[in-house]
């Protein structure tokens, strides 16, 4: 996360390259192994893109409700979807676990 507290790669790198002490580390490469369709979508996401309820309604779509579907008590925008709500906590939880990353690392960061 840099000083405007956004994600980006740039800054994940400084700060595993921090976390090193050392940027000449003979094994540090910068791999791209995110396929470019999940680049795509989290640059949607950073964009406010998606088609969320609220965003559909933004456009004129003629939607029933922009109530989040999963827990029906709060509008659907792509931060809620991602991060806020609680079936969302709980997948970010399940992944976390499956991969071993401690939850502090996660909740410091925007999706
Ligand atoms: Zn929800």
């Amino acid at each position: 996360m840099n000083i405007t507290r956004c994600f980006s790669v740039n800054s994940v790198k400084k700060a595993i390259i921090s976390d090193r002490g050392s940027s000449n580390l003979p094994n540090f490469e910068w791999r791209k192994w995110v396929p470019i369709k999940c680049n795509i979508m989290a640059w949607r996401v950073n964009l406010d893109r998606l088609a969320s309820r609220v965003n559909l309604r933004r456009r004129n779509v003629d939607i029933s409700s922009v109530m989040c579907p999963f827990c029906d008590e709060y509008e659907e925008t792509v931060d809620h979807f991602f991060t806020a709500c609680a079936v969302a906590i709980r997948v970010w939880a399940a992944i976390s676990a499956r991969c071993n990353i401690p939850r502090s690392s996660l909740s410091n960061s925007k999706i």
